[in-house]
């Protein structure tokens, strides 16, 4: 079959052309959410199929909301999102970044330079990028953290939110994080409380369940004990509906029960032998062993959701066992501390595992004020935990991307090929953060960028950027406008990859009908 065939059905664009699509496809994506960019982006109302409302600030989230067709839109939201993932963070900017990249390539596509150009002098760019970047960053200490998690949490909320969101933050990633090693967030649990102040709002160090052990003279507390977590019961079979017990001879009830009881027996027995102190089943306990495990000094927790055994495993170092006659002695963890505690007038299970745990109790008036703060938290804890595995932090407010674009602009300089044209339009690409937030700031975008890079210059310093709040360029870590290196490296390293794989588009068939592009914003 000829190519001509084949394509029958198909809409075909090439070359120029299909570039030219793409690049317009990119600059309308990150138009529609340009407008977001920093503490002075404004939000945006999104709503469901189903009528349902969320207001967010957040890029990631309004472009993962939008039903977008396009696929080469459908690119870029997906180095969004992978920004979300590794870095929790600067969704907006990589989105914004990705399209100002292409939108300045494709000057230099009709200057004459071919993409490939352009594509290998991104890459000489970013390699540039990379190497320097550390050059421009500050070691973080417990001071500047709280200042990079509020100027992540800006435009997010108001002060008061920040300030204790950021402190509460901090406090539960340094209880679960242990030296070289990732910070495991999942071992962070999030309990929501409506009815009192966010003031109220806590860190428990342990896991805090909704649970009261099954019998109130079980001990209140256990010290350093073994933790037996069973994704089971103990507890007598109970005869499903459709079973059938033929009875044939007197006293087969009985030996039936007696069974039943020594299997009880024997399950309590190796609690024993193993030591266990405390127990958890995700099903139930039968009432006849209380008494025994009472008296054994056990401390038994039934119908543990299964979400809450595997936070236990993990905070414990525990394996879940289907039933307690297969457990053996690996399978058991171990507590430093199991006991009740009495919070928002409700008994609550709190165990403080070996392997470390903590809680953020969120407290607020209403669902949606606990919404919010829930947000919140889930911005802070990402770029915590960020902080946490690398303490390095660059100045904001477009400073570090002004420092960026000049060396990029100096190294451009020393590429005697075409190439250099490419750096070029890479330093530039940089500079669109500025611009982004003067704009968003209702402050003028050109003059903006120039009054950062002739301070910079000026100083010889990279420190200075934007501050949206005075409205003046300032030495940024003396304000307290930073930001963690990991976020900012992996939203250029990102936006690099989406425009670099877009540019090597030059073939775009549509099976069916051209899906079209997404309105070009006026900017
Ligand atoms: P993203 O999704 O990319 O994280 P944000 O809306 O969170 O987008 O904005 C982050 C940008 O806002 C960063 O470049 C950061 O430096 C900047 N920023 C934060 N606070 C300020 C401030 N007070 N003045 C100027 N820029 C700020
Ligand atoms: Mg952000």
């Amino acid at each position: 079959m000829s190519e001509k065939e084949i394509l029958q059905n198909t809409t075909r664009s090439t070359g120029r052309d299909a570039l030219k699509k793409n690049v317009q496809a990119a600059i309308a994506l990150s138009g529609a959410i340009r407008s977001t960019l920093g503490p002075k982006g404004l939000d945006k109302l999104l709503i469901d199929d189903d009528g349902r409302t969320l207001v967010t600030n957040d890029g990631v989230t309004v472009l993962e909301t939008a039903k977008v067709e396009h696929p080469v839109a459908k690119m870029v939201i997906g180095a969004s999102s992978l920004q979300d993932k590794i870095a929790k963070d600067g969704t907006t900017s990589t989105v914004i970044l990705a399209s100002e990249m292409l939108r300045n390539s494709w000057e230099l596509v009709v200057q004459g330079i071919h993409p490939a150009v352009i594509s290998r002098g991104f890459r000489m760019a970013e390699q540039k990028v990379v190497e320097a970047i550390d050059n421009l960053s500050v070691s973080g200490n417990s001071d500047l953290f709280k200042k990079a998690v509020i100027s992540a949490l800006s435009g997010k909320g108001h002060d008061l939110l920040k300030e204790i969101v950021s402190e509460l933050a901090l406090t539960a990633v340094e209880i679960v994080s242990q030296e070289g090693e990732k910070v495991d967030r999942s071992k962070i649990k999030v309990i929501s409380q409506t009815g009192s102040s966010i003031g109220e709002s806590e860190v428990i160090q342990g896991l805090v369940l909704a649970k009261k052990r099954i019998d109130i003279s079980m001990p209140k507390q256990i010290k350093d004990g073994s933790v037996l977590l069973v994704d089971g019961a103990i507890e007598r079979r109970s005869f499903s509906s459709d079973m059938k017990l033929n009875v044939t001879t007197p006293g087969v009830i009985e030996s039936f029960r007696n069974k039943e009881r020594e299997m009880l027996i024997s399950q309590i027995e190796k609690l024993k032998e193993l030591g266990v102190k405390v127990i958890a089943c995700k099903e139930g306990i039968d009432d006849e062993v209380k008494s025994t495990l009472v008296k054994l000094g056990i401390q038994a927790f039934r119908r543990v959701a299964k979400s809450d055994l595997d936070l236990l495993s993990k905070s414990c170092n525990a394996t879940i066992v289907n039933d307690v006659m297969s457990a053996t002695k690996e399978n058991v963890g171990k507590c430093l501390s199991s006991s009740n505690k009495t919070l928002g007038g409700l008994e609550h299970w709190v165990v403080d595992g070996e392997g470390g745990g903590a809680t953020i109790i969120i407290r607020g008036s209403t669902i949606d004020v606990v919404g919010e703060v829930e947000r919140c938290f889930e911005d802070a804890l990402g770029v915590v935990s960020q902080m946490f595995e690398d303490d390095r932090l660059l100045p904001g407010g477009g400073a570090t991307y002004v420092a960026l674009a000049r060396l990029l602009r100096r190294y451009a300089e020393s590429i005697p090929d075409r190439e250099q044209l490419a750096v070029e339009a890479y330093g530039d690409a940089l500079e669109v953060i500025v611009r982004v937030l003067a704009e968003n700031g209702g402050m003028d975008p050109i003059e903006s960028l120039l009054a950062v890079v002739s301070k910079q210059t000026k100083e010889d310093s990279n420190r200075f950027g934007l501050n949206l709040y005075s409205g003046q360029v300032e030495e940024m870590v003396d304000s307290g406008i930073i930001e963690p290196l990991g976020i900012v490296r992996q939203a250029i390293i990102g936006a690099t990859e989406a425009s670099i794989s877009i540019l090597r588009i030059d073939d775009v068939l549509w099976a069916k009908q051209d899906v079209g592009i997404p309105e070009l914003p006026n900017s």
